[in-house]
């Protein structure tokens, strides 16, 4: 009796635990591109020439902590193959309270990148192709993430010039200086992206681009 008593309870406990992970978090959840979302999005992050198929994307349902330190809600749209990724990336950083000013759908902006990283937005599809080429960028098919983007600027420095995006990011670009939501290799975030299988952007040698993780599917 007492062996079968133990067997009905190692049951339950299996049942209940299959059982709760079926249910979505109410918080941090991704789902398909229904006609909703698809009517914000199209003819500006999905532009007409998109060749991503809406399937191949998931919208993301996020909690982050602002620089307020509150609680906001964040949306994001993604490839599905990151989806997981993400919503455990961001669950953590939440549960670190750790600040990410805005999450919005850069829809939102128009779908203009400058205008969402000047407002130190943090997003991740947004359809295009590599200047002059068909390939489609990592952004373009969603595998790419932009976190806190006024304060972690993509750099380039071509015959001397300094090339800031967003150009108004000037305070930012060097990075021995100590500021606030600094995104360098001891950072909570970039550690969490690598652990996924992201490249980070800061470690790239000929551009630097301190927002960005990006992971080859
Ligand atoms: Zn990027």
């Amino acid at each position: 009796m007492v062996r079968f008593n133990f067997i009905v309870l190692v049951l339950a406990l299996l049942f209940s635990s299959a059982a709760y992970a079926d249910v979505p978090d109410e918080n941090f959840y991704a789902t398909e591109i229904d006609d909703v979302i698809f009517a914000r999005i199209k003819g500006k992050s999905y532009k007409d020439d998109c060749v991503v198929p809406t399937s191949d994307l998931r919208y993301l349902h996020v909690l982050h902590v602002g620089f307020d330190g509150e609680t906001h809600e964040g949306e994001m749209i993604c490839n599905k193959a990151i989806a997981a990724d993400l919503l455990d990336i961001f669950q953590k950083l939440y549960e670190a309270k750790y600040q990410i000013e805005k999450i919005r759908l850069v829809d939102e902006y128009n779908a203009d990148d400058e205008l969402s990283m000047r407002d130190n937005n943090s997003s991740c599809f947004n359809f295009r192709f590599i200047s002059h080429t068909t390939k489609v960028s990592k952004h373009g098919l969603g595998l790419a993430v932009d976190i806190n983007t006024l304060y972690n600027p993509y750099v380039k420095i071509v015959d001397g010039k300094v090339n800031i995006e967003p150009a108004t990011a000037g305070d930012y670009v060097y990075r021995t200086k100590d500021f606030p939501h600094k995104i360098d290799e001891n950072d909570l975030c970039c550690k969490l992206f690598k652990q996924h299988g992201f490249e980070w952007g800061g470690d790239w040698k000929s551009v630097k681009d301190y927002q960005h993780f990006e992971k080859d599917i």
